[in-house]
């Protein structure tokens, strides 16, 4: 028997977990949970820790984020 491990599929625009993120200092984060927020300015993807995001952010869906370049 030889199972296909893992399937790794991503949201479009979510790269993944390894990959730097569009902040201008990317922390890399690494581990099973890195969270990612999307701005709504330039739609590019961060890492929560890059940007400093608040959780509420986040976990409330009309809260509009932008990063530091917008
Ligand atoms: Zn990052
Ligand atoms: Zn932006």
């Amino acid at each position: 028997m030889n199972e296909p491990s893992e399937d790794w599929s991503l949201p479009d625009g979510v790269q993944y977990y390894d990959n730097l993120c569009s902040a201008a200092k990317c922390l890399n984060p690494v581990g099973s949970k890195v969270d990612w927020v999307m701005c709504d300015s330039c739609e590019q993807w961060y890492h929560v820790v890059c940007v400093d995001c608040p959780m509420e952010v986040i976990q409330k869906e009309n809260i509009q984020f932008h990063c530091g370049l917008c």
